[in-house]
């Protein structure tokens, strides 16, 4: 079986199974990471994965999640944030959209 070898920042070098390794590849590489839970300390240590640290855990046998972050949310927004009165005042224009709505449908024998 495959060993692969790593190290908790508190308990110093492991020694781990595939099975017991996480990797997730992000669509932004620099997000990408494997964890795993030190059998010591058992915190969930968390370590970036590059490109190179991927393909030896793949090969290793690491199954590798896909983490896609959808394109919207890095887009980057400017002006005010959304405050409590804003969400208010979007509810109270979806009411208002109802009346719209029911104003402008055309009434079956009219
Ligand atoms: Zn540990």
């Amino acid at each position: 079986m495959t060993s692969i070898k790593t190290s908790c920042p508190v308990c110093g070098d492991v020694e781990l199974t595939p099975a017991q390794m996480r990797l997730v590849v992000c669509t932004r590489s620099e997000w990408s990471f494997y964890s795993f839970l030190c059998a010591t300390c058992q915190d969930e240590i968390k370590k970036p994965a590059d490109g190179e640290v991927v393909t030896l855990l793949v090969s290793g046998g690491v199954l590798a999640e896909q983490w896609v972050i959808p394109a919207e949310a890095l887009e980057e927004h400017d002006g005010p944030s959304i405050a409590y009165d804003d969400v208010l005042d979007f509810a109270l224009q979806l009411d208002r959209i109802d009346l719209l709505a029911a104003m402008i449908t055309p009434r079956v024998g009219a």
